[in-house]
């Protein structure tokens, strides 16, 4: 259960204990102390133990626990950035969600459509990626994040994500009400972080994306587009039981404690390899244990039933989002027919499967990946033995591949092209 999909276990994780030297320039000692005040410096320095120096890194936080840190939340934030470091944070703002219209009230959407747990508010506001209104329990260091004068902020109007530091547009410039995790796909691509600090993996969004990627719908919930129609969004579920993945996922982590606080970093491409790989072999690793915990329940059977209009609505954002890409993966999945049905009439026959084979290239980072991403697809939408075995995928892994390193992903800056 704890396997890489690829088969092999490995043993690169390792746990940093009080007191161990992790280069010449650190110095435990006054970084352990819990009397001790923080200072930017400590916080760089523990940066640089973990080498997350440059590195993209989404962060999970908890001002709290780390004690008392001289400048606060804005130190912290600083000390990534003195050390060329971008980071990513959640930056959700549940004041933008509305009520759900008849017609999109989807089934299994762990969602009850009585009165009583609709939304309070009859927000008539329209998000944009420039408003500042962020969740008071997203904590002081997202809130703070949004305030810097260069952060980005993605366009989701419920669970946008905002980043700052030189990598941020390429990392949120995918974010749609339809793609609500591509910057932490992104972050996958980009051999990106994700750094726990003073919290746990319930609040390990990533876990989200790996839900995704092992074939769930994930849950809608409902906010105003740019005209100020209601529209469904893509939000992620319940996450009390990500405490569950800690066993599959200890080979890849490492814990350091700066000050007070409890940091636990991780690897976000190999996070999503193995926490997929693990809902795929047990689907109720994700439920919270709650038996009533109605998100748990409609995720275990694959999320929500979501009506042919929003399929075909949400197909054209991506067409809109992914401009040529969308077409040149469909010609090519015609092109190599892997379950031959290409009788030349049917051009599109492939494209509900580019629509889920789309989003997930973002976290590829080579032809084998997109091989495997392809094939996992096929045999979802078909079945195994339809979709036949993964060696047969590789000219398209190839062929695809191609097809990404010529074309800039949407948000990336033209200079990455
Ligand atoms: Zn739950």
């Amino acid at each position: 259960m704890c396997r890489r999909e690829d088969g092999q276990n490995t043993a690169e994780g390792s746990e940093l204990k009080v007191g161990d030297k992790v280069n010449s320039r650190y110095q435990p000692k006054d970084l352990y102390s819990k009397d001790a005040t923080l200072t930017e410096q400590d916080i760089q320095q523990a940066l640089r133990a973990l080498s997350l120096s440059g590195q993209v890194v989404c962060l999970h936080s908890s001002l709290r626990s780390f004690g008392h840190v001289a400048g606060g939340a804005i130190a912290v934030l600083r000390a990534f950035l003195d050390e060329g470091s971008t980071i990513l944070v959640p930056t959700f703002s549940s004041v933008f969600e509305v009520a759900p219209p008849p017609h999109l009230q989807f089934e299994r959407n762990g969602w009850n459509y009585s009165a009583a747990s609709a939304p309070n508010h009859s927000s008539e506001r329209v998000f944009t990626p420039e408003v500042l209104d962020i969740d008071r329990s997203m904590g002081v260091i997202p809130a703070t994040a949004l305030a810097w004068t260069t952060h980005m902020r993605g366009n989701h109007p419920l669970d946008s994500f905002t980043a700052v530091g030189p990598q941020a547009a390429k990392l949120i410039g995918g974010q749609s009400p339809s793609d609500a995790y591509a910057p932490l796909a992104a972050l996958a691509r980009m051999k990106g972080f994700v750094l726990l600090m003073g919290v746990g993996l319930e609040r390990m969004t990533l876990l989200h994306l790996a839900e995704k990627e092992a074939g769930r719908t994930l849950f809608r919930r409902w906010a105003n587009d740019a005209h100020g129609r209601t529209m469904a969004v893509e939000v992620g579920g319940c996450s009390e039981g990500f405490g569950k993945f800690e066993p599959c996922l200890r080979p890849v982590m490492r814990r350091i404690n700066v000050g007070q606080s409890k940091w636990t970093l991780f690897p976000a491409a190999q996070v999503l390899a193995y926490a997929t790989a693990a809902i795929r072999a047990d689907p109720q690793i994700t439920h919270c244990g709650v038996e009533t915990c109605e998100r748990c329940n409609d995720a275990v059977k694959g999320g929500p039933i979501l009506s042919p209009k929003q399929v075909q609505a949400e197909r054209r954002a991506l067409r809109r989002e992914y401009g040529e890409l969308y077409d040149r993966v469909s010609r090519l999945l015609f092109k190599w027919d892997p379950i031959g049905i290409n009788f030349e009439h049917n051009t599109d026959e492939y494209e509900p499967e580019v629509g889920t084979i789309l989003p997930r290239l973002r976290s590829c980072a080579s032809a084998e990946d997109v091989q495997r991403v392809v094939y996992e697809e096929f045999c979802r939408w078909f079945d195994a033995d339809l979709a036949g075995p993964l060696e047969s995928y590789e000219q398209i892994g190839r062929d695809i591949w191609a097809e990404i390193r010529g074309t800039r992903w949407s948000g990336e800056p033209k200079s990455s092209a």
